[in-house]
């Protein structure tokens, strides 16, 4: 099946998805991921879970730009990645991540539609999780800057 085509269907899956019918999602889900990027992606959205008497602490960030383009941050286990969402007027303008498994499994070897921080991010913003916050141009520069020199 065609990537593009793939997309389409899984963005329909993602628009049903909800707090209530996250289970039923989560099964369709399985269709487009492994389970390892599935679990993967819903340990960065519920890491905190379990622990009601911590403060809870953010692990997608959503910056909003001063040109309105959303960016969001994501706090993996090891590192800090930036996700760049796609384009939705342009189909083939997928999201972007600045992670290596997004450059190995989706750029190079393309096995993979997605890294699991932008299904993390898609399923955050779903099921509201993401945690918003303003930035400036300069900010963002810099937070850019910190990711090249990795
Ligand atoms: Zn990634």
């Amino acid at each position: 099946m065609a990537s593009a085509e793939l997309t389409t269907i899984l963005n329909q899956v993602l628009e049903g998805l909800t707090a209530d019918t996250i289970d039923e999602s989560l099964e369709k889900l399985r269709f487009f991921f492994p389970e390892t990027l599935l679990l993967g992606a819903l340990d960065l959205i519920d890491r905190d879970s379990g622990k009601p008497s911590t403060i809870r602490i953010p692990y997608i960030i959503l910056y909003k730009t001063p040109w309105g383009r959303p960016q969001y941050e994501v706090l993996g286990s090891t590192a800090t990645y930036i996700v760049f969402p796609g384009l939705p007027s342009v189909a083939t303008a997928t999201a972007y991540c600045t992670c290596p498994a997004y450059a190995y499994s989706v750029l190079l070897s393309e096995t993979q539609i997605m890294c699991k921080h932008i299904l993390a991010t898609l399923l955050a913003l779903r099921l509201s999780r993401c945690v918003e916050r303003p930035v400036t141009a300069d900010e963002l520069a810099s937070m850019i800057a910190r990711q090249c020199k990795v």
